[in-house]
């Protein structure tokens, strides 16, 4: 218990050093289409300690929500996010990009203030960004989560549901909330086309994602099988390692320049 508790203090002093000395980046994973057109990319963040090891997000995100340095690191994530959009417009590589925010991050009394901020210092539309929140931001003061979506959403933000299926069983929230995406999440790609229950769970959020007019993302493609599946399945957007990984700016402008030469061939 107290080793647990000591690891923890340990990794959010680190994780405190991290921010400051410039060992965070945001690296980008390409979304494209079933004909294979790019059509979006997720801003996904990066540690790399000074002696060349990683640290996954899912051990230091925990940590900076903890810690409280998930504020600050939010920020510095909206203002990341506006200037790659920018220097994709420069490089006329453009895409939306879409941003994971924590729900202690949009819980904020000031987020939309925060966000409105960041989009004039910058300059970058509120268009191209799509903000990721899981089901875990539900849980509570709906009503007011709601409220500020719709705030956010007047400004030109759109919303995703990221990890969809995994979070949270009462769907009546998907009829209230200015939503335009979901993405299923990658634990239910692994299962198709191969096991008959994964399958049926993919087809069902495709199916009521299209009757609620929403976009569908599909996370975690690994194998032409499961992207063969999707395109075969209502034509989901796709993201995962079949296409690519995550990597920095710079390789990503030079991967959607190939996307975009194939996608036009
Ligand atoms: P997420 O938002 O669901 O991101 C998708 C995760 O799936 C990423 O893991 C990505 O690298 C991974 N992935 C993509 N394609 C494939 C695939 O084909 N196979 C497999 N096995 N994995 C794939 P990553 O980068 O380790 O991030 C983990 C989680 O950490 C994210 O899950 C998100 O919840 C959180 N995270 C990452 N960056 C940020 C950030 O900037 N802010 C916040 N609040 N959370 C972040
Ligand atoms: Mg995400
Ligand atoms: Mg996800």
């Amino acid at each position: 218990m107290l080793a647990e508790a000591e690891r923890k203090l340990t990794l959010e002093r680190d994780l405190a050093q991290a921010m400051e000395s410039g060992e965070l980046s945001m690296h980008l994973q390409l979304q494209i289409d079933h004909r294979h057109v790019p059509v979006g990319a997720e801003l996904l963040m990066r540690w790399c300690r000074p002696d060349g090891s990683f640290v996954p997000p899912d051990v230091f995100i925990p940590a900076a929500e903890s810690s409280g340095l998930i504020y600050p690191l939010g920020q510095w994530v909206l203002r990341q996010a506006c200037e790659y959009w920018l220097r994709l417009q420069r490089a006329g590589m453009a895409v939306p990009l879409s941003v994971n925010v924590s729900p202690l991050q949009f819980r904020q009394p000031d987020f939309v203030e925060q966000v409105c901020a960041i989009l004039v210092e910058t300059g970058a539309p509120a268009s191209q960004l799509i903000f990721e929140v899981t089901e875990g931001l539900l849980v509570n003061d709906l009503n007011e989560t709601i409220a500020r979506m719709h705030e956010l959403a007047q400004m030109g933000i759109r919303f995703s549901i990221d990890d969809f299926g995994t979070g949270y069983s009462n769907l009546a929230y998907l009829k209230k909330m200015p939503l335009y995406e979901l993405k299923i999440d990658k634990s239910f790609i692994r299962d198709t086309p191969g096991d008959v229950n994964g399958t049926a769970i993919v087809q069902s959020i495709l199916a009521m994602a299209d009757h609620l007019g929403l976009r569908v993302v599909a996370e975690g493609v690994e194998t032409g099988e499961q992207a063969a599946f999707l395109a075969a399945n209502r034509k989901p957007a796709m993201q995962g390692f079949l296409f690519s990984r995550p990597v920095p700016l710079d390789d990503f402008i030079s991967q959607m320049k190939v996307w975009r030469a194939k996608a036009a061939a």
